[in-house]
């Protein structure tokens, strides 16, 4: 058998080997120890957030987009607007999400990776009474920009609208409070930076919003409201729930107490960072954003410009050392990423750095 592939992508992520095991036992779906197992997981990410007594946390199968299109969908109305605050593919992608489900938006577009600024926001909401949510991204993946969430919700807040926050690979290592962050929902998935395995999404929405949902969704599977009251009322979710998965993220959840809750994986994922920028910086390449906007999350580098350089063999070539990198996706300018997240330590950090040296010199590329 070959060595298991280092993930050093922004999701599905490198697991631990124990949370993998988590998934050798079949569940019922309606058996009390599955119950057990959901209605767990479900506190716990609320304790996360420090958001007991204020919101509930409704999952649902599917992957991440899955969820984010869920709570779209279930909270804005349908006669409903929502400002989206874009500045790369997941901000984009909300959009996109809204223009298929018919709900009315308009967006603030930075481009690639410039953060949406407060004032802007602030402008936008007042020049259109209409708008009733606000969209946002925490940490946009696409470049690993971290955008000013926390003085958005403040300005979104005092105009009176709703805020939506997609926290898909944020949430887990940078810190939510839900008393301090004003939000209506905040949405992530299994495998982020839990660190559990791919296949639910949940989001952490206000109970007292929640409740007036009720018919908003323009879609049964995809009705958090729906789903929310079933699983109150019976300990179940509505439809076959992905039990592995959630027994694996059980266990993830497990390790991430274990290495200190957010504060501990912020710590390691900064750790990664650091010495990842060092390491292939010092081999000659560059990063898309300067050091202050570097996210613990994922780095986007800028492609060598020599001819001879060709993402796709330096991907397998890589991968043939059992690295899988990730793809750029900056409209304007040759890129690839490096994800933080994930079952990642010193070890395989360095042994990437030492694997793009060694893939550079095959390729006959030099940077300096
Ligand atoms: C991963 C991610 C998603 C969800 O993507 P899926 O491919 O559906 O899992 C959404 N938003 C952000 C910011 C993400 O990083």
């Amino acid at each position: 058998m070959n060595a298991e592939p280092y993930l050093l992508t922004p999701g599905p992520i490198t697991t631990s080997m124990t949370t993998k095991e988590a998934m050798l036992h079949d569940w019922g779906s309606w058996d009390a120890d599955f119950n057990t197992v959901t209605a767990d997981v479900r506190q716990r990410l609320l304790t996360l957030a420090n958001a007991e007594g204020s919101h509930t946390c409704v999952p649902v199968q599917g992957s991440g987009s899955f969820a984010v299109e869920a709570t779209l969908g279930t909270l804005v109305p349908r006669d409903g607007k929502v400002l989206v605050l874009m500045n790369g593919a997941y901000g984009q992608r909300i959009g996109k999400s809204l223009s298929y489900m018919g709900r009315a938006y308009s967006a603030i577009d930075k481009g690639d990776y410039a953060p949406p600024q407060p004032e802007e926001v602030q402008a936008a909401l007042d020049a259109d009474p209409a708008i009733t949510h606000v969209a946002v991204v925490f940490c946009e993946t696409s470049s690993g920009i971290l955008n000013p969430v926390a003085e958005i919700a403040e300005v979104v807040k005092a105009a009176g609208r709703n805020l939506i926050i997609d926290a898909m690979s944020a949430f887990g290592a940078l810190p939510v409070d839900a008393q301090t962050l004003p939000f209506d929902a905040l949405i992530s998935a299994a495998n982020k930076c839990i660190e559990g395995v791919p296949g639910f999404g949940y989001a952490i929405i206000r109970e007292s919003v929640l409740a007036q949902c009720e018919g908003n969704a323009h879609s049964l599977s995809l009705d958090l409201y729906d789903q929310w009251s079933y699983m109150e009322r019976t300990g179940q979710w509505r439809f076959t729930p992905p039990t592995h998965v959630v027994a694996a993220f059980q266990q993830a959840l497990n390790e991430h107490d274990t290495e200190g809750g957010c504060e501990g994986r912020l710590a390691r994922y900064s750790r990664n960072r650091d010495r990842m920028v060092a390491g292939l910086r010092s081999l000659g390449f560059r990063t898309l954003l300067d050091d202050q906007w570097l996210s613990p999350i994922i780095t986007t580098f800028f492609s060598p410009e020599d001819e001879k350089f060709d993402f796709k063999t330096f991907y397998n070539k890589l991968k043939e050392k059992n690295y899988i990198i990730y793809p750029g996706k900056l409209t304007k300018a040759e890129s690839f990423r490096i994800g933080h997240i994930g079952q990642l330590y010193d070890e395989q950090v360095d042994g990437l750095i030492d694997a793009v040296a060694a893939v550079l010199d095959e390729m006959q590329i030099s940077l300096k």
